[in-house]
């Protein structure tokens, strides 16, 4: 069993974004005697979401957080799903292997769960962000756009695919986000067609609308997905996102012109492009990037909530080994989790190639779903081993 060396004196961790890397991040380093606070700029937890699944290695970190049999507890065990034509007809089934994973939960459920399993040990402070940081030999001093300055021994951005922590220590998001020419929103609406732990996936080329059942069958979660390169638009405008989306999709089938009055009236709506974030370095003095801020796979990757907590577990367990060593340590971190991104990053690029394409016969989702389900693995895949499997909370 490896030995965990305590840092030579608690060092003090600031975490920009309390969504699924941060929390975990900060899990670990409070397990390994570090002190973390999470700054988080939406001003309480965020419920509900969009579901996100986990793979092969996050299914041991969850494990080694013991929180394995609880996220399974929140699975939304979604079964198959139909494709569905203009007229509303069933012309193909949609294996859930291509869709769920191994395992599916509303990413606000997750959240929950990782604060949770957090708050007595980590410093939460929620409706703030960092303004500005400050590198010198001893750390970082750090200010935010509410909250008093204060100085961190280190500062990691896991604040996202428009992670601040990245601007302010690495520069503009334009040298590192790249655009896969797709854009999504997904809305929280009744589940009005009566579906059981199902969906229904309308497709033309370069466009999708879909509608998944959420929260045992209480609620819905709808979506729509378009082609279009880069558009111009504020991204804290709902209302315009909004109005972009029904011009894209004025006119078409199925349920979309119910979906799109739906979507007019949803209060939990979420829009943006799908993106992936491509550095040469994750690291810059004491500042360092985590999850979808330094390595975002984009959403047809699949594995962005899996990396997140591989990342985390990687960043924290390379920290203590290390005694706190913070160059030494970032580096081994970025050694690890650099294949993985880049498998991942691979896996969204071909995930969007495929949104472009006429939609699949039965013939081929079949035979895509029987690859998912023989290269998923189901059981925990066991990372260096930084932490001990049996302790549990
Ligand atoms: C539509 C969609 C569908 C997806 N489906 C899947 C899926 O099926 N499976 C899967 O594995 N992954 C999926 N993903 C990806 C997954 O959601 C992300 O990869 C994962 O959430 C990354 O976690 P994160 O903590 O790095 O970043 P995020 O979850 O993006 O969290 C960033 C956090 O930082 C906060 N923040 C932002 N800016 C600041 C700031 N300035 N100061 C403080 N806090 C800030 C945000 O409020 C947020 O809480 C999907 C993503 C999208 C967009």
């Amino acid at each position: 069993m490896h030995q965990t060396p305590t840092p030579r004196q608690t060092q003090s961790v600031l975490i920009s974004g309390g969504s699924v890397a941060g929390p975990a991040l900060a899990y670990w380093l409070h397990r390994h005697g570090f002190a973390a606070t999470i700054v988080e700029r939406a001003p309480q937890l965020r419920d509900g979401g969009y579901a996100v699944d986990f793979r092969g290695e996050a299914l041991d970190v969850l494990d080694r957080m013991g929180l394995l049999a609880e996220v399974r507890a929140l699975g939304t065990r979604m079964g198959d799903a139909a494709l569905v034509d203009a007229e509303g007809r069933q012309y193909a089934t949609l294996p859930a292997a291509l869709f769920a994973g191994d395992l599916e939960v509303l990413k606000g459920d997750l959240t929950r769960l990782l604060y949770e399993a957090t708050r007595e040990n980590v410093e939460y402070v929620f409706g703030d962000s960092i303004a500005s940081l400050h590198q010198d030999a001893d750390g970082v001093l750090v200010t935010f756009e509410r909250g008093a300055p204060r100085r961190f021994d280190l500062v990691v951005g896991a604040d996202g695919l428009h992670s601040r922590t990245r601007a302010l220590a690495f520069g503009p998001e334009e040298d590192f986000v790249r655009h896969l020419g797709i854009y999504t929103a997904i809305f929280t609406l009744d589940n009005y067609l009566g579906l059981e732990n199902t969906g229904r996936l309308y497709a033309v080329p370069g466009k999708a609308a879909n509608i998944f059942t959420a929260r045992g069958n209480t609620e819905a979660r709808a979506a729509f997905h378009f082609a279009a390169g880069g558009l111009e638009y504020d991204r804290r405008d709902p209302a315009a996102h909004k109005r972009i989306v029904a011009e894209r999709f004025a006119g078409e089938g199925w349920e979309v012109p119910r979906l799109l009055r739906e979507m007019d009236a949803a209060e939990e709506f979420f829009f943006d492009a799908n993106a992936q974030v491509v550095m040469d370095t994750w690291s810059a003095g004491r500042v360092v990037l985590l999850g979808d801020a330094g390595y975002c796979a984009g959403p047809t990757s699949g594995r962005g909530t899996s990396q997140a907590l591989i990342g985390a577990y990687l960043l924290a367990g390379e920290l203590a080994a290390r005694g706190g060593d913070h160059t030494a340590a970032f580096a081994a971190y970025e050694r690890q989790m650099r294949p993985r991104a880049a498998e991942h990053q691979a896996l969204g690029r071909e995930g969007a190639e495929r949104f472009f394409l006429p939609a699949p016969t039965q013939d081929v989702l079949d035979r895509l779903a029987d690859h998912a389900r023989e290269n998923t693995p189901t059981a925990p895949v066991r990372l260096p081993d930084r932490a001990p499997v049996a302790a549990r909370p």
